[in-house]
């Protein structure tokens, strides 16, 4: 809830309205407890406690790189659902990586966290609870987030919406739009309901493929939206916004870093203001993909970059605790479930 919510709620319980700031600065110090709040009388926390519910997240595993500090969370929900989170740190702060969706529906061929398909939505409460989680459990101040955990954002558009305007208000946590990217497989209807919101996010597409029958054995999104159909949508998205579209696009070894690839992205890219993001494809224990080599992914990026298209390659942080997303929860929810692989 907003400010001005809790209000109208302390206002419908006859309450006197300065509660809810009081209410609401807890709130946003990611307090989890009505019994916390130490400022408001013990009858009053009783009764907030009977009627509302503040979503948490609770963490089953915690794991730090020794290399660079990074923490991957594995956390559950309040129904035993399982998702994860991660924080990573740059130069310029904090970020933390958030997961919209238990699990996703569009079941990318080299992703982990599409392979049961979706389970359920996350609200925007439990998608606040994983950044105020990593914040409090590290003593640090976020300062980016990124939508690039579990789940596909533009396919829970509207608890997603809820979030980012939770997230920035100045009066809670207070992250600028502009410290915020939302990354998607490419939901074309998703991208033009976004740019009518004109939030100076950045969008992250992820690309992944140049060619249609490569990125619709890749991605089955491609099949409903193709490439032509998503290059437009970027470009009228940008003419709505004004803002940079950064493109992922994960390096498959002998699959889409061919010189042939890098000429026909450089061409479908061609007139929009982007900038391009190589990765080393992660691999999957269910496919079979291999990343492509240091050298393949240093001459893609010249090669783009030759041809005018603002290319790097990105650091991979966190390399010693699997910290992409997907496999950390189907390793401990196959053992969960009980799975006859898993028997210990
Ligand atoms: N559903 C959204 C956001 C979550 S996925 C999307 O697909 O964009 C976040 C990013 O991780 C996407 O760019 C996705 O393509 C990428 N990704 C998923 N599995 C990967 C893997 N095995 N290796 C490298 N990147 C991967
Ligand atoms: Fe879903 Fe993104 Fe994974 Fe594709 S890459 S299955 S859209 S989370």
């Amino acid at each position: 809830m907003t400010q001005s919510e809790i209000a109208s709620e302390i206002e419908s319980l006859s309450e006197k309205k300065f509660r809810a700031a009081q209410i609401y600065k807890w709130l946003a110090m990611g307090t989890e407890s009505f019994e916390d709040m130490t400022d408001i009388s013990k009858p009053l926390r009783e009764k907030l406690d009977n009627l509302y519910f503040i979503p948490s997240v609770k963490t089953v595993k915690r794991f730090e790189s020794s290399l660079d500090g990074t923490v991957k969370y594995l956390y559950e929900l309040y129904d035993g659902e399982r998702i994860e989170s991660v924080l990573m740190k740059y130069n310029h702060g904090y970020t933390v990586c958030i997961s919209t969706q238990v699990g996703c529906r569009m079941g990318c061929s080299f992703c982990a966290s599409g392979i049961d398909g979706l389970f359920r939505n996350l609200n925007a409460s439990e998608m606040l609870a994983q950044v105020f989680n990593a914040a409090k459990d590290n003593g640090i101040r976020v300062s980016n987030i990124v939508l690039m955990g579990m789940g596909e954002p533009l396919d829970n558009f509207d608890n997603v919406k809820r979030f980012l305007e939770l997230v920035s208000d100045p009066v809670g946590l207070g992250i600028g739009y502009r410290h915020i990217s939302l990354s998607t497989s490419g939901v074309v209807s998703g991208i033009y309901k976004l740019a009518e919101l004109n939030l100076p996010i950045t969008l992250s597409i992820s690309l992944h493929a140049p060619f249609d029958n490569m990125r619709s054995e890749m991605m089955k999104v491609n099949k409903k939206w193709n490439i032509e159909q998503l290059i437009k949508a970027c470009k009228d998205y940008q003419k709505t916004t004004g803002r940079r579209i950064s493109f992922e696009y994960a390096m498959i070894k002998g699959v889409n870093d061919t010189e042939q690839c890098a000429l026909q992205l450089a061409k479908i890219l061609k007139g929009i203001m982007c900038h391009v993001n190589l990765i080393p494809v992660n691999p999957v224990k269910e496919n079979s993909y291999v990343k492509s080599d240091r050298r393949e992914l240093e001459a893609f990026a010249e090669r783009l970059n030759g041809l005018g298209i603002n290319t790097t390659v990105r650091r991979t942080l966190g390399g010693d605790i699997d910290a992409s997303c997907g496999q950390l929860r189907r390793k401990y929810d196959e053992k969960r479930r009980g799975n006859f692989e898993n028997l210990q």
